[in-house]
């Protein structure tokens, strides 16, 4: 939208009609976004989603997430993919003489391509959860806790008090692609999405949800660099996501079974 001198903002507010209130204003890079809230009319008692139809969720780093009927939905790695350019910017921006015009440049280079990272990553979280959201009555995730997940690992000692590999390393590399992948954004989404289409959006704990068989339940450990799932007790054999996604959908019918029910979670509506 234009602005100009014949449109009064103040410093910002809600936006909200009701009140009257002033839009949000804010600025990235050189373009101004005016946030308005709007108000319709929504009743999730009388909306039912079509499709009896559960599915567990794995969400991932090799694939954004697997599903428990066997299926995925690969990783677009945006943010990767403009990492070098992105970089670049950076550098060059740093090159440039302070207060300088093209130290100016530089700078409006590179918040174009954050905004357009981003609004690739957000088009994408759409249009999965939309997908998910068309096909399945219930959708059922981990309940990570992301701030946690994306922080380097506790060193492991085994019993001679030698440190383990953890996959420390490899879990400190993986931060910046979990973030890229906005799985809270993601599930957030998806609640609102569900929430709006008669479905909902369960969370299920996570503990072990990667090490036991979804064929028979033992424990089959395997760190992070293992990606086959080969279960010695009962001959399971699938991708580790997607035996993490069978056990997800089994927590939540066993979690059903035994009258704990599950929590449809509270759809965020927000700006996204
Ligand atoms: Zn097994």
């Amino acid at each position: 939208m234009l602005v100009n001198e014949h449109v009064r903002f103040g410093e910002g507010g809600t936006g909200d009609p009701a009140t009257g209130d002033r839009p949000l204003l804010y600025r990235e890079g050189d373009l101004w976004y005016a946030v308005f809230t709007t108000e319709y009319e929504f009743d999730p008692s009388i909306t039912f989603h079509p499709s009896e139809e559960e599915v567990g969720i794995d969400l991932g780093i090799i694939s954004f997430a697997a599903l428990s009927d066997g299926t995925f939905i690969e990783n677009p790695h945006v943010y990767r993919n403009a990492e070098d350019a992105i970089k670049e910017a950076h550098h060059k921006v740093h090159r440039r003489k302070k207060g300088s015009h093209r130290r100016a440049r530089a700078k409006k280079e590179l918040s174009r391509l954050y905004r357009k990272a981003r609004n690739k990553r957000r088009d994408f979280l759409h249009k999965a959860s939309h997908k998910l959201i068309k096909q399945y009555g219930t959708l059922v995730f981990e309940d990570l806790h992301i701030d946690t997940m994306t922080k380097a690992p506790e060193p492991k000692q085994d019993e001679h008090g030698n440190y383990l590999p953890n996959g420390a390393a490899a879990k400190g590399g993986l931060n910046k692609s979990i973030l890229d992948a906005g799985w809270g954004t993601f599930v957030m989404i998806c609640s609102h999405k569900a929430a709006e289409a008669g479905g909902k959006v369960v969370k299920v704990s996570p503990n072990g949800t990667s090490q036991a068989c979804s064929g028979c339940g033992c424990v089959v450990p395997k760190d992070l660099s293992i990606r086959w799932h080969s279960c010695p007790h009962c001959g399971c054999e699938l991708d580790r996501d997607q035996n993490a996604a069978r056990n997800i959908l089994q927590r939540y019918h066993m979690q059903k079974q035994n009258g704990a029910g599950s929590v449809p979670q509270r759809s965020l509506v927000g700006g996204l």
